[in-house]
């Protein structure tokens, strides 16, 4: 059975097709600069990348080609061939605890909660009308980010702001990633062969998160109502005292929007190195010896480890801390950094071990006291899997 997954941004939509329930991966690829000039496509395709451009006006254009180019590489004889198509949805609010069918009361319900995620809902529900329009055959699901979160007891997703408003304006922690930390959670459980387990996910890239998983389901998470709480990220500043926003609003006399920015897209690793927001970068500012990128790495990875303490004393302990994501499957150094500092707790690297990128991977020792791992996430794949699950239902 052929399903598609696709994640729809509001100029781009990137798709993966495989052959369930083999997991196979028959095609890949991105569409970039819909309803731009110089729009253009990738195709990835046993084992070759091929770029294209293309006239993409919209997203439905996109889906049509789409379609073409899986009909024209016979990944599909026809439109009948692709039975399902999931798509990613980054905010689920309240309502979603896992994916569904996307009915119009489930589209309804995204678009509701556009207000929470202006740049993504939009987009995505863009995605699943064009998809609905050129494969009307498929059927049509929604895998949302928020949804393994939903599992966070009240004292943890709760801020302490007027009572009120969670309920009237729906301010409450949400978290993101929860596709990437679910995938990482049921691997991690299979290696350990086990469901009862107390597990630290870090899915650490661009954007990053950490959650404490207790059998199996999200006890809490550093995300919060938005993505841009918890870690330091590539531009993203995470947590910080929230009146450092109206007393700087009000001395550089920012709008909303221009500090939004500043927090969002001008902060984190960027915001503190004056270099880059890419770890790779501030690597090769340290080796340079720029010590902006130096003091950036040394906030970064404290607070990682300040979370993961967290978690760990949350959990009641820890059998297994997990890296994934961009930083997570490939910084040994930042991996190497986060661990030194867990020695107290009596956890220890394996230093030869932690030299691999983006493969599963044990770099802890025998002898240390939590495992750590390193697990390549695969969201794709959970939007395909969650896909199977509901045609099959
Ligand atoms: P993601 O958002 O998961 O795609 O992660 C992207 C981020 O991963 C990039 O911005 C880099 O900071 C980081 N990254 C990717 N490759 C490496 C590497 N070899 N070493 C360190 N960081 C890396």
């Amino acid at each position: 059975m052929k399903i598609l997954s696709v994640n729809a941004g509001s100029s781009s939509l990137k798709f993966q097709m495989y052959e369930m329930p083999d997991e196979e991966v028959l095609i890949s690829g991105v569409f970039e600069r819909i309803g731009m000039e110089g729009s253009c496509y990738t195709i990835k395709l046993n084992g070759e990348k091929i770029e294209k451009t293309a006239s993409l006006p919209d997203h439905k254009s996109a889906f049509e080609l789409l379609v073409k180019e899986l009909i024209d590489n016979k990944i599909v004889d026809s439109l009948d061939d692709i039975a399902g198509i999931g798509h990613r949805i980054v905010q689920g609010g309240s309502y979603f605890d896992k994916s569904v069918i996307a009915s119009e009361d489930v589209i309804d319900k995204i678009d509701e909660l556009s207000t929470l995620a202006p740049l993504h809902n939009p987009a995505a529900i863009i995605g699943i009308r064009a998809a609905q329009a050129v494969v009307p055959g498929a059927v049509q699901t929604v895998v949302f980010d928020t949804a393994f979160h939903q599992t966070i007891p009240e004292e943890n997703y709760l801020y302490a702001l007027p009572y009120e408003w969670s309920n009237d304006y729906k301010i409450r922690r949400y978290g993101a990633h929860g596709t990437s930390h679910k995938y990482i959670t049921m691997k991690m459980n299979e290696i350990l062969d086990r469901e009862d387990t107390k597990l630290i996910t870090c899915h650490i890239g661009n954007g990053a998160s950490i959650s404490a998983v207790l059998n199996g389901k999200c006890l809490n998470t550093s995300m919060g109502l938005t993505p841009n709480a918890g870690l330091i990220m590539g531009t993203r500043c995470g947590d910080i005292d929230a009146t450092i926003v109206p007393y700087m609003m009000e001395t550089l006399k920012l709008t909303a929007s221009e500090m939004d920015t500043i927090l969002n897209k001008k902060s984190g690793l960027l915001g503190i190195s004056g270099v880059s927001s890419d770890s790779r970068d501030i690597e090769a500012g340290i080796k340079e010896g720029n010590k902006r990128c130096e003091l950036a790495q040394k906030m970064y990875v404290r607070r990682i480890v300040d979370y993961i303490a967290k978690y760990y004393v949350e959990l009641g302990g820890c059998d297994a801390i997990v890296f994934t994501a961009g930083v997570g499957e490939n910084s040994v150094s930042v991996r190497r950094q986060v661990i030194e500092a867990l020695d107290v707790l009596g956890v220890k690297l394996d230093v030869e071990k932690n030299e691999i990128r983006g493969k599963v991977q044990k770099i802890s020792t025998n002898d240390s006291s939590i495992k750590v791992y390193v697990i390549p996430t695969d969201e794709e794949l959970m939007i395909a899997r969650d896909t199977l699950e509901l045609i099959n239902s």
